[in-house]
């Protein structure tokens, strides 16, 4: 493991049956109050926005605007805000998505997003996949192009890199 990669682990707890029992919560705040570590993994995160010739940053509510709007500032790109729906006050796209028990639904400022747009998106946990398949599906109703998907972590035992390869299309999903 790369000393980036253990800096960033040690910084991330552990918090058992958060938010309900038998989910194993990963906090961040601990690398975000570092500042170190959150500075090693924006400038990361900055490194992959150029590597994959993102030209614009998703964050993805509520962690994941905490990583992607600062990323956006280093990697000098845009940042939208993929929020949770009924949170944003201009026309929007919406994609809803189905979740363990029920639906959620996302949406983006229809105006933010647009053809020869290429995307990073950026989140902090890839858990089911779901959010972020979602999120993947929007961005192309949107008209533009997904240059990838960027996580902190991924909780590889939940199968979400599997469940996102066909909305992927080859885009790189890229796990620090
Ligand atoms: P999913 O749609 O199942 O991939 O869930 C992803 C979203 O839920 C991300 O935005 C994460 O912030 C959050 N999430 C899911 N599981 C966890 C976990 N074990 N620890 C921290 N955040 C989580």
């Amino acid at each position: 493991m790369t000393d980036v990669k253990e800096l960033l682990l040690s910084r991330i707890r552990d918090v058992p049956d958060y938010p309900k029992a038998g989910v194993m919560f990963k906090d961040i705040t601990p690398l975000l109050a570092d500042p170190t570590a959150f500075t090693a993994l924006t400038g990361a995160l900055a490194d992959l926005c150029v590597e994959h010739g993102a030209t614009k940053i998703v964050g993805l509510e509520a962690r994941g605007f905490i990583l992607a709007a600062p990323v956006a500032v280093r990697a000098g790109v845009g940042f939208i805000p993929v929020r949770k729906a009924g949170k944003l006050p201009g026309a929007t796209l919406a994609q809803s998505y189905e979740l363990e028990y029920g639906n959620a639904e996302i949406e983006v400022h229809a105006e933010d997003l647009a053809a020869g747009d290429r995307v990073l998106v950026i989140d902090d946990v890839l858990a089911t996949g779901g959010t972020a398949e979602a999120s993947l599906q929007l961005i192309r109703r949107a008209g533009a192009e997904v240059a990838g998907l960027a996580v902190l972590m991924e909780l590889g035992f939940l199968g979400g890199r599997a469940r996102l390869e066909p909305a992927l299309l080859g885009a790189p999903l890229e796990a620090l």
